[in-house]
């Protein structure tokens, strides 16, 4: 049994709004917020002074590269990563080897979640082996509780396909996330295509890759009335089509991530993969656009897009490396402060409506008595510079390494175990 918890002298900041309140925490549930709780003797205090107190976060998009690539990141390391960037729950995409289009993959990552530092969901795959040919078992998947579906990597290139799909995740209740790339479109290119693909001469990707899927999926939503949600969108047009599409009612989701809000295309003159990432890092005018869409309601959630690769394989030549970069231990503080919301309004985007997007109920929920103790404790003036070295996750590849940034994780909570105190991991 959990032993009982005070998280005290912070500010609670959630969806009902802020104030000054201790957190009481007992056997796994809050048990009492107020101002200066007398707690029970033998309980276990964590200083939250001049920190926020906010509901966990939750990741859409989190590779954990479990099964199959355990030298890059584990469920186990993934998971402890997350708590340390104060997450208390993410989505673990499918792409793995095997991929998650199976109730038996599904199962094993479920397990391997079991006694991590956050919890663990696994997306299913919506092909199977992600090859965009046949459906994969989406009702099988969605009885184990699957409720995010995605062929991350890749988008399912089939119009017809994704049709079929949206129609049947409308039928089981699930909901279909999509990467939005047009292969034919995207082959062969490894940056954005710009100034800086002709400049460095590196082939590029056209924004409208990503748009006409985009726009593709948009119309596909509405013909089926299918739960559609929208994966790490970077360019302008497309933050424009979606905020058209919910203007016109579209129940449509989307996400950014901290990479395409923070960085822009003019860093892959340096020629390090480290910048390489899928979609590429934009230009100054999409990163605005993506900026304005988080900041009035258009995109809906920030996600990490969390992707661990091996030293050597992002030492490799531009164009030979993989794409994908690191985010969960840096992607709070740069939604705090690289957007310049009010810090609830950006804690919206990392906590309750990414939570409401994966269906997870006992996440991102005001702070009040009886709701499940999943909390977030961050210092928003607290400094520190990353360091790849100093990352718990197995991989090195951070961007931001170097960077100096404000805001940290001081303790994670939960189910009302302490998982981080002091910015220490605990499991
Ligand atoms: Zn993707």
């Amino acid at each position: 049994m959990a032993a009982d918890l005070l998280v005290a002298g912070g500010e609670v900041i959630d969806e009902v709004g802020r104030r000054r309140a201790d957190v009481l925490v007992s056997e796994g549930a809050i048990k009492a917020v107020g101002e200066r709780i007398e707690a029970p003797r033998g309980t276990r205090r964590l200083d939250a002074g001049g920190c926020f107190v906010t509901p966990g976060l939750v990741d859409l998009h989190t590779h954990l590269r479990q099964p199959g690539m355990e030298e890059a990141e584990t469920v186990e390391t993934g998971a402890r990563a997350a708590a340390l960037g104060g997450y208390t729950a993410v989505v673990a995409m499918p792409n793995t080897d095997p991929p998650i289009d199976s109730a038996g993959v599904a199962r094993e990552v479920m397990g391997l979640g079991v006694g991590a530092a956050c919890e663990v969901h696994p997306a299913g795959a919506i092909t199977v082996g992600r090859r965009g040919e046949q459906l994969a078992p989406l009702a099988e998947l969605a009885a184990l509780g699957v409720r995010l579906f995605t062929d991350d990597g890749t988008g399912v290139q089939d119009a017809r396909l994704m049709r079929r799909a949206l129609e049947y995740a409308s039928a089981l209740g699930v909901t279909l996330a999509q990467h939005c790339e047009d292969a034919d479109l995207a082959a062969g290119g490894h940056v954005h295509e710009g100034e800086w693909s002709s400049r460095l001469g590196l082939p590029g990707v056209p924004a409208e890759a990503e748009e006409v899927m985009v726009a593709r999926d948009l119309a596909l939503a509405r013909l089926t009335g299918g739960r559609l949600h929208l994966l790490h969108l970077s360019t302008a047009g497309s933050v424009a089509l979606v905020r058209a599409a919910k203007a016109e009612g579209s129940g449509v989701t989307a996400e950014a991530a901290p990479h395409h809000f923070t960085l822009t295309a003019e860093l892959v003159r340096s020629y390090d993969p480290v910048f390489k990432v899928n979609p590429p890092l934009r230009t100054p005018a999409d990163v605005a656009a993506v900026r304005a869409g988080l900041a009035d309601g258009t995109l809906d959630a920030v996600a990490t897009d969390h992707a661990p690769h091996l030293r050597e394989a992002k030492e490799a030549p531009f164009d030979e490396a993989p794409p994908g970069m690191l985010g969960l231990e840096t992607a709070l503080p740069l939604t705090l402060r690289e957007l310049r919301l009010p810090p609830r309004d950006a804690l919206a985007l990392l906590s309750w409506r990414p939570a409401r997007i994966a269906g997870l109920a006992d996440h991102g929920k005001p702070v009040l008595p009886g709701r499940p103790a999943n909390l977030c404790v961050v210092d928003p003036r607290a400094k520190w510079v990353v360091s790849s070295e100093h990352l718990a996750s197995r991989s090195r590849n951070t961007p931001y390494a170097g960077r100096s940034l404000t805001g940290r994780v001081r303790h994670t909570v939960l189910h009302g175990e302490p998982v981080v105190i002091d910015g220490e991991a605990q499991r």
